[in-house]
């Protein structure tokens, strides 16, 4: 698979071997060739370049995607993810759902931010390549499309500047609440969970977690 994906990768001209790399590890932590996912990694790339900043590593960037789910193409924010380093797991990564394929990306810093949306042009030839209208629109699985097809969608992108793919609205200034992490931990009094101190409830002087609560759930 990784084989695969390297080739995919290799065949697109313009990208020098860090921007490369890169991609090839998106693509690996993707999971498979298609059009979103790059539609979110161009739109990332763009954004941070709009405000002038690196690749999020201590949790100083936010990013607020607004595609929700149930629909096509919430591949885009494994490449919002992926390219700005705002992760689920880091907590820098939000959804507000709107069904669009739009995200804010705030530098926390300066409390700067952007807004990137997808044009609607490369979302109308996303939607009326054969790769959704034969194929997954019809419940094909991403990895049962034909090769050609998959790789023809994902290339697509990487050949066109990005103000092409994305329009970037901004900078503008943002409020933004403090953020102060919770290191303490406490052991839930009923199931012996270590639980993470900001979420532990306290129901008759006992500390319990929200799985042993009595009260509403
Ligand atoms: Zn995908
Ligand atoms: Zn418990």
């Amino acid at each position: 698979m990784f084989e695969k994906n390297r080739k995919l990768i290799n065949s697109i001209e313009d990208l020098d071997e860090r921007e490369r790399e890169f991609l090839y590890s998106a693509i690996n932590i993707h999971g498979h060739a298609c059009g979103g996912m790059p539609m979110g990694y161009v739109a990332g790339l763009a954004a941070m370049k709009a405000l002038g900043i690196e690749r999020e590593r201590n949790m100083s960037t936010m990013a607020i995607v607004n595609s929700g789910d149930g629909h096509a193409a919430g591949c885009f924010v494994d490449g919002v993810q992926f390219s700005t380093g705002c992760t689920f797991g880091k907590g820098v990564m939000k959804k507000e759902p709107k069904g669009k394929w739009q995200f804010t990306l705030i530098d926390e810093k300066s409390g700067r931010a952007v807004r990137a949306a997808i044009r609607n042009e490369i979302l109308d030839a996303a939607f009326s390549a054969p790769f959704i209208t034969e194929y997954r629109a019809k419940g094909i699985d991403p990895t049962d499309v034909p090769e050609e097809l998959a790789s023809a969608g994902f290339r697509r992108l990487f050949g066109l500047d990005p103000s092409q793919v994305v329009r970037i609205d901004g900078p503008f200034t943002v409020e933004l609440p403090k953020k102060t992490p919770c290191f303490e931990r406490v052991t839930c009094s009923r199931c012996g969970a270590t639980v993470a101190e900001n979420y532990i409830l306290s129901e008759g002087g006992s500390s319990v977690c929200a799985d042993c609560t009595q009260y509403g759930s």
